[in-house]
């Protein structure tokens, strides 16, 4: 209790912090037109609301699921992000595609586009988004909605809404104080589940984060049903297992009950595939029997942590 005590006020803390940043420099969270800069963190591929000059804390990676870069903290634009990183969009299986930042960016991982006969979906973002790759998604059919796993993610997750005529934006409540951008294209939802556009439904797991969300795809995997994780369950290197954690650079696992919620919210969906958020061995997938893999994962963490 006590240690969630501290670190709900170590994210007031960093969230007033940012606010006060934000007003020091004289605009207003989420402004445009102030002439300032968003920057981006390297770390984690956060990108902050204007500022005249760079923030001084990166609240995400000062939160003991991430690490400050060890040369200290620091920061990038996007438009020097354009001039040294592209993205490669991939096509994973029918109407779903995968974006991934060449070289590495942030944290490393990739985004998706879900195609439906009800529009597209993009699941994760990442940091860089420039006129190539607008021009590649918009045609494959643009974007109409975004959902994003939970906070290592979000990076610059407006210019992507922007960039595509405002897209909502769907994230959990829980994790309000982990925007570092506010913008009124960001939706907030409460509850256990959210309907979006196609039948795909976000579910919320907690666990790596108390709003952590998955996307569950019913269509995907032809038909079987895809469950798009984000990092949560992880793929491993062996892809006939997943893991789950509270910090995966720090290696802070969860507790039973934590775990046990994981999976009381996955058992019911129907999925055979698992897309993670990274090209684990070329890949990223659980290619098949995949709740299979997340029952046997979780029996095995269980039995590990059993004192
Ligand atoms: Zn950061
Ligand atoms: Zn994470």
């Amino acid at each position: 209790m006590e240690r969630d005590a501290t670190r709900r006020d170590f994210i007031q803390q960093a969230s007033t912090s940012a606010a006060a940043i934000a007003a020091l420099a004289g605009v207003r969270a989420g402004a445009v037109e102030g002439g300032g800069t968003c920057y981006l963190c390297i770390t984690c591929g956060t990108q902050f609301a204007e500022t005249s000059r760079p923030p001084e804390h990166c609240p995400i990676c000062e939160d003991e699921r991430q690490y400050v870069h060890p040369d200290g903290q620091q920061w990038t634009t996007l438009d020097a992000l354009r001039a040294s990183h592209k993205n490669v969009v991939k096509k994973e299986e029918e109407y779903l595609y995968s974006i991934n930042t060449e070289p590495k960016f942030g944290i490393g991982q990739r985004a998706f586009l879900i195609q439906t006969g009800a529009g597209n979906v993009l699941w994760d973002c990442v940091g860089l988004i420039d006129d190539p790759t607008i021009a590649k998604i918009k045609e494959l059919g643009g974007i109409d909605e975004i959902a994003i796993s939970h906070p290592h993610y979000y990076t610059a997750m407006v210019e992507w809404s922007r960039a595509f005529g405002g897209a909502p934006i769907h994230l959990h409540e829980a994790e309000r104080p982990w925007v570092m951008r506010p913008d009124p294209c960001i939706h907030f939802w409460s509850g256990e589940e959210r309907a979006l556009r196609g039948g795909l439904k976000l579910v919320r797991t907690g666990g790596h984060f108390d709003g952590y969300q998955v996307l569950h795809w019913p269509a995907g995997a032809g038909g079987k049903g895809a469950l798009m994780a984000g990092d949560q369950p992880q793929i491993c290197m062996d892809p006939k297992q997943v893991s789950f954690m509270y910090s995966y650079p720090n290696y802070i696992p969860l507790n039973a009950s934590q775990i046990r919620r994981v999976v009381e919210r996955l058992d019911p969906l129907p999925f055979d595939r698992i897309y993670g958020a990274f090209f684990v061995r070329g890949k990223g997938i659980v290619p098949t029997r995949g709740k299979e893999v997340v029952l046997r994962s979780a029996d095995r963490y269980l039995r590990a942590i059993r004192g």
